[in-house]
């Protein structure tokens, strides 16, 4: 027996030290773009980075650990083509002198990550302070208030999230099931067609970016609004066209361009209902041409409007 006390001691003591030392951190997975900032330093070409105009109200986190780094309240125009705070979130950014001595580099306190340079005494703002942050380093986080939700159902839901995702002024889209009769649905249960769902995409848009009828006009334009039952050769309940209106502005919108389909000589078979509990589908199913790099096999876009 006492032979083996030792080892185990000692592998408690590994343990211990180990879980003192290294704290478990999940990184996010790098392009080799963003690597080549966040990890060996490189600089994004002026006025191309994705925040430079960014007005939008909410925080920027860091693009490797989502560590709150900035607020858009703290955010200036400086002219320089990279976003400029004149402050950041208390403990989150760490300064380190360059070695020519000249600049200040700045990397986020967590993960090391680099940011960019930090500048004082420009006269900028009254804080004097200018953070020079590589978009490509950080991502934005919408304040949630800001945001308006759209639901659309335009056959398989993963050609409908598709096209939404790429459109301008959206910030998250989800696919799920909207509108049966059962709690927490299953894929399964869903294409059986007997639970009353419906394959429906959740669009979370900045109204001040996009608007419900620009994306109205989309979803008009990415599926055949006219087939009855289904969406191309996806035959069933949960593939019929449907908008689910969150509020009497969106359902009077549906109304309007019901009738300009009309008008247009168009019979359009969406059905407008009211906005019931939206069931999250699977994880394999969320952004799923993206995932496969793949482009929808019915869901292609026409223009009409
Ligand atoms: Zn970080």
């Amino acid at each position: 027996m006492k032979k083996y006390l030792l080892p185990v001691i000692l592998f408690f003591v590994t343990q211990t030290a180990c879980n003192q030392t290294n704290k478990p951190m999940k990184y996010n997975k790098l392009t080799p773009d963003e690597q080549a900032v966040i990890l060996h330093k490189a600089t994004e070409r002026p006025y191309t980075g994705e925040y430079v105009d960014n007005k939008s109200e909410g925080t920027y986190v860091c693009k490797q650990c989502n560590t709150p780094l900035y607020e858009s309240k703290d955010k200036f125009d400086s002219h320089c083509g990279w976003p400029s705070f004149d402050d950041e979130i208390k403990g989150t950014v760490k300064r380190i002198p360059d070695a020519d001595g000249r600049r200040t580099e700045i990397v986020c306190a967590n993960c090391g990550g680099h940011l960019g340079h930090v500048f004082n005494g420009e006269g900028f703002t009254v804080k004097n302070t200018r953070h020079c942050v590589n978009s490509i380093s950080m991502k934005f986080i919408q304040n949630k208030k800001e945001m308006e939700k759209a639901y659309f159902a335009s056959g398989c839901f993963w050609g409908t999230e598709y096209h939404f995702m790429k459109s301008k002024g959206v910030l998250e889209t989800t696919v799920g099931y909207m509108g049966g009769k059962t709690m927490n649905p299953t894929y399964k249960e869903v294409c059986t067609g007997m639970s009353g769902h419906i394959e429906t995409t959740e669009v979370e848009f900045d109204p001040t970016m996009t608007t419900f009828e620009e994306l109205l006009k989309l979803y008009y334009e990415t599926h055949n609004f006219e087939q009855v039952g289904g969406q191309g050769p996806d035959i069933g309940e949960q593939y019929q066209s449907v908008v689910f209106y969150v509020n009497d502005e969106q359902k009077k919108m549906v109304e309007k361009y019901m009738k300009i389909l009309q008008d247009k000589g168009f019979k359009p078979a969406t059905q407008l209902r009211k906005a019931e509990e939206f069931w999250v589908a699977e994880d394999y199913h969320q952004e799923y041409y993206d995932k496969k790099h793949g482009t929808p096999y019915c869901h292609i876009y026409r223009k009409i409007f």
